[in-house]
């Protein structure tokens, strides 16, 4: 079947390899291998934003951070079952003088185990592990592209021990950190999914545990438009899976939302109740942005690359007319960098300035500086969408481009 010519033309516009090398954000190497990219400095500013700003959210929302190794024993993915019934998708174990170690397919069973070295009373409850961590994926080379099918995955993840009574409401509260993230994105969902258990052996058995977690993500969901889907499900459990569809229609998941009643079963979690015996706590999976390289090339595609103020890898454009006024432009780029913007002087050599003012079409804010502005002190900006704005102080325009960008809002101004 042969494309719609406009829908092949939108996808050569806003395929993320394309654009990702064009603006150096990320690249690939033979040598390093596929489904391996690695982040240029532009790319690498973006990852750190988006990292920090999901840390942020996290810690407000009462979730406490934890580093765990991408490396584990292979016993312990035979316990978290991800050994018996997701292989396929794992690297070979590495032979250690008898020992097996796999890098890891997931962070759950880092995270059981994390919880499981504290005694933990029900009053800290819900227990709230975050990660921004490394798993691998044995992706087949045939698949493997850009920033949407790798081997190496840096996941936004999130484990929550809670009680039973308290899993409608965390997942409730995922829902609404995810909500507020894709506002501060610029990202539409296209649907909510729930996803559940198909036919075929590739989930743990336990009817029972499979109907709760279903009961309790259908409340989750209600008055939200979802669709039931099956075969799409975690192997310990079902999910709310959050879809957002690219440029050309192909729909994938960014976030998701799960409950899981057999891993605390597997590692044998357990916390101390009001009535001072022992309870299993319930294991909430979430992810708010899921994998950062998929969420990144989601960005990119939705925007053409060009991010919001509070993502963009440079936010603003210094564009001296003439080489008398660099010592007025690297001025202005060191008050930006003072009140944590991101400057980039685009200096004359020998470029016009229209060729200067289109190469920093992405940028949000871009400030020409002639003899009139080095003189008076005053900056005419332009917005990327071609708006201008009257001359002012430069201080009064930095100091209303970092509110704008501190509030992580998508508009350029107001
Ligand atoms: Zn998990």
């Amino acid at each position: 079947m042969v494309a719609h010519p406009s829908s092949r033309r939108r996808a050569i516009m806003f395929d993320h390899r394309k654009i990702g090398r064009e603006l150096g954000l990320f690249d690939t190497d033979p040598l390093i291998g596929a489904g391996l990219p690695y982040w240029l400095p532009e790319g690498a500013t973006v990852r750190h934003t988006l990292e920090e700003y999901i840390r942020t959210a996290e810690r407000k929302a009462g979730y406490q951070h934890v580093y765990s190794p991408v490396l584990g024993k292979r016993e312990l993915y035979d316990i978290s079952g991800h050994w018996g019934h997701y292989r396929d998708d794992m690297f070979p174990p590495l032979d250690l003088g008898g020992e097996q170690v796999v890098l890891r397919p997931s962070l759950c069973p880092h995270h059981a185990l994390i919880y499981r070295s504290r005694l933990h009373s029900y009053r800290e409850l819900p227990f709230r592990l975050a990660e921004l961590g490394g798993m691998y994926r044995s992706e087949r080379s045939g698949v493997l592209g850009g920033l949407t099918r790798v081997r190496a995955i840096q996941l936004n993840d999130a484990h929550i021990f809670c009680t039973l009574d308290q899993v409608t409401q965390e997942a409730r509260a995922a829902l609404a950190m995810i909500r507020d993230a894709y506002a501060a994105l610029g990202i539409t969902a296209s649907r909510y999914r729930l996803s559940l258990p198909g036919p075929g052996g590739k989930y743990v058995a336990a009817p029972e545990q499979w109907d709760r977690a279903t009961a309790l993500l259908t409340e989750v969901l209600d008055g939200l438009p979802y669709e039931a889907v099956e075969g799409e499900a975690a192997f310990y459990g079902p999910k709310i899976d959050v879809q957002v569809t690219d440029s050309v229609g192909r729909e994938s998941t960014l976030s998701t939302v799960q409950v899981d009643f057999h891993q605390p079963e597997q590692f044998d979690l357990h916390y101390v109740g009001a009535d001072g015996a022992r309870h299993r706590p319930v294991m909430v999976h979430r992810s708010i942005i899921g994998s950062v390289e998929r969420a990144v090339a989601h960005l990119i595609e939705q925007h053409g690359g060009a991010f919001p103020p509070w993502l963009a890898p440079h936010q603003v454009a210094i564009i001296p007319i003439s080489g008398a006024e660099m010592p007025h432009a690297q001025d202005l780029a060191r008050r930006c960098l003072d009140r944590g913007l991101r400057p980039r002087v685009v200096t004359p050599d020998g470029d016009s300035l229209g060729a200067r003012i289109r190469e920093s079409r992405l940028i949000p804010y871009q400030a020409v500086i002639g003899a009139r502005e080095a003189a008076d002190g005053q900056v005419a900006l332009r917005l990327r969408d071609g708006r201008r704005l009257d001359p002012r102080p430069a201080d009064q325009l930095l100091s209303r481009m970092e509110a704008l960008v501190r509030s992580h809002r998508v508009e350029l101004w107001d």
